[in-house]
């Protein structure tokens, strides 16, 4: 088993803020790598980059954590996520693997 840390995400206005997954609506939360945030949805492997620094928790990880994230995300494809149309028009970010 993986301890994964993986953060829930029940406020609807991270979800708009940070993004879904395309192919289901929905996100699993986010993990912490090193200062980085990265979206996750588990049921299609896929996650997105978020920010740097956005949430606290991050200075709490233990190496150990943050090396089993890493191997997660590594295995995790790294998509475009919906945004809801907040404030601007869709972006056209590239995602070019
Ligand atoms: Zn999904």
């Amino acid at each position: 088993m993986i301890p994964t840390n993986v953060i829930p995400i029940q406020d609807v206005q991270y979800s708009k803020l940070c993004g879904v997954c395309p192919l289901c609506d929905k996100t699993d939360g986010f993990v912490n790598l090193g200062k980085e945030h990265w979206f996750i949805c588990r049921d299609h492997e896929t996650k997105w980059f978020v920010g740097i620094n956005l949430f606290e928790g991050w200075q709490n990880q233990t190496v150990a954590e943050a090396q089993s994230i890493e191997r997660m995300l590594d295995t995790y494809k790294e998509i475009t996520p919906l945004k809801n149309r907040v404030d601007e028009q869709p972006q056209r970010s590239v995602a070019n693997s």
